[in-house]
């Protein structure tokens, strides 16, 4: 299977190989080898583009994505490449990450927005991604990636066929987990510092920031999700680098005054969605609820999950099966399983109309056979569901050799779908940043005690998001983020 996936992502990148040859780096005005064109590095920015929002969907709110925007531009102009189109987005992803992909397109998920305490923070994050466009790491790694990253759920099965639903997505994920080596992190933070000097911010507060990520991968949060860390391999002594990185950059600029921002910046994120959105449906206690939609049902014991706006995955611990839901496309549910048949370049195996409590279902099984090799033939059943006029499909894959092991858990989680009428599990809303003045100055345990957060794990959290030491003293009005 692995063999399978590898090749497929092979024949997607092989495109982006032809086009190499020696080319000037814009940063350190050296030639290189194996850029692609300009033209073929927008090119791919502007493909990838719908299919990261697709995955992710933006975050949605107008000041922050203005924000992003505008302090994106600022500092692209004074860039190293200020000529290209750039784009800068909030993804509304509760995964604390930052990535740029070829020709000018910079994403920052909610998450990191929410774990910044200032606006020169984010500025020197800023920096450093829009260093990895200026620099064109993304267009030397970005292939490499590929190969090495198939989303979230390592080691999906994945064939040509099914690619067609997954394809999208998986570029979109595989993107949000980017990853370039060491000495290309060490030019970002270098670009990050430049740049966001040249703009005004102090970027000393960049390398703040770093301890900020590497408290949240030392917590016991079990982060099975890559972050910023994760996906930025650290090129050594990253916090001390900054910091020195930083007194050369602002020796340049000797009567200049480096901004902050924090207040500003607090009050900017107040409201924002921290962690899950139970808006786009969650799990709890292997049960996958929809609040909007209003259905649920069961996943299989020990099943890993990824959720996204277009899909539902969930994957046999092994990679060995995974599962999905997906909207069905069609009109009625015979349209919609010709469709899928068809689209998926599969072989009707057997087809049954049935119902699923009470919501009339075509049940199909079908296969798609490897003529080179039969080991990697598959084999899928498909649930689709016409959920009070809505078609829904929840379809297991597995290879076709395997199948028969699966099958009873597929039929178990696709005959578990009903209707959603508990109103505590539609009625979940999300956590959202507060962000307060300071009643009484002291510690900020006591402060944190006093917005009545009392567990350790909850002060721990609430430290980390800080930006502090539960041991620091705050001042009276002062301003923090309170989980609400
Ligand atoms: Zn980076």
């Amino acid at each position: 299977m692995k063999n399978l996936k590898y090749l497929f992502l092979l024949l997607w990148t092989a495109s982006l190989f032809s086009l190499s040859g020696c080319r000037t780096n814009p940063v350190t005005g050296k030639k290189e080898l194996n850029f692609m064109s300009e033209q073929k590095e927008i090119a791919l920015g502007k493909e990838s583009d719908p299919a990261i929002v697709a995955s992710y969907g933006l975050y949605q709110d107008e000041k922050m994505q203005k924000f992003i925007d505008e302090k994106g531009q600022e500092m692209a102009r004074i860039s190293h490449r200020p000529h290209l189109n750039y784009e800068f987005k909030i993804l509304d992803s509760p995964v604390v990450n930052a990535f740029a992909v070829p020709g000018g397109y910079v994403y920052f998920t909610r998450g990191i927005m929410a774990h910044f305490n200032n606006e020169a923070e984010f500025a020197g994050v800023l920096g450093h991604e829009i260093g990895h466009i200026t620099a064109r790491h993304s267009a030397k790694q970005y292939s490499k990636q590929m190969l090495g990253q198939v989303g979230l759920i390592a080691g999906v099965v994945l064939s040509p066929g099914v690619r067609s639903n997954f394809q999208q997505i998986q570029q979109g994920m595989g993107l949000l987990f980017l990853k370039f080596g060491r000495d290309a992190e060490s030019q970002s933070d270098m670009l990050g510092v430049e740049y966001s000097t040249e703009v005004g911010y102090d970027s000393e507060y960049m390398a703040g920031f770093f301890k900020t990520l590497s408290r949240m991968r030392e917590g016991t949060e079990s982060e099975s999700i890559p972050t910023f860390m994760s996906t930025h391999p650290d090129p050594g002594d990253r916090f001390n680098n900054v910091k020195q990185l930083t007194e050369k950059e602002q020796a340049k600029y000797p009567a200049k005054q480096f901004a902050v921002e924090r207040d500003d910046y607090l009050r900017m994120i107040d409201g924002l969605v921290y962690g899950e959105d139970p808006k786009g449906g969650y799990v709890e206690n292997n049960r996958f609820y929809h609040p909007v939609m209003k259905f649920q049902f069961a996943i299989p014991n020990g099943w890993r999950t990824a959720n996204s706006p277009t899909q539902f995955q969930m994957a046999e611990p092994n990679g060995k099966a995974m599962m999905a839901l997906t909207l069905a496309q069609g009109a009625t549910l015979e349209e919609a399983a010709q469709n899928f048949i068809s689209q998926n370049k599969l072989t009707l195996v057997s087809s049954e109309n049935g119902n699923v409590n009470g919501y009339q279902a075509i049940a199909l099984v079908a296969d798609q056979t490897n003529a080179q090799d039969a080991s990697q033939s598959i084999r899928i059943l498909n649930y689709i569901i016409n959920y009070d006029g809505m078609l829904l499909q929840i379809y297991g894959v597995a290879q076709a050799s395997t199948f028969a092991g699966f099958r009873n858990s597929f039929k178990a989680t696709m005959q578990s779908f009903d209707k959603l009428t508990d109103l505590s599990k539609i009625n979940v809303k999300p956590k959202r940043i507060r962000i307060k003045p300071v009643n009484r100055a002291g510690t900020l345990t006591s402060v944190l005690q006093g917005f009545g957060i009392n567990t350790s794990a909850g002060k721990r959290e609430h430290a980390i998001l800080n930006g502090m030491e539960l041991t620091d003293r705050l001042t009276s009005g002062t301003l923090i983020k309170i989980i609400e």
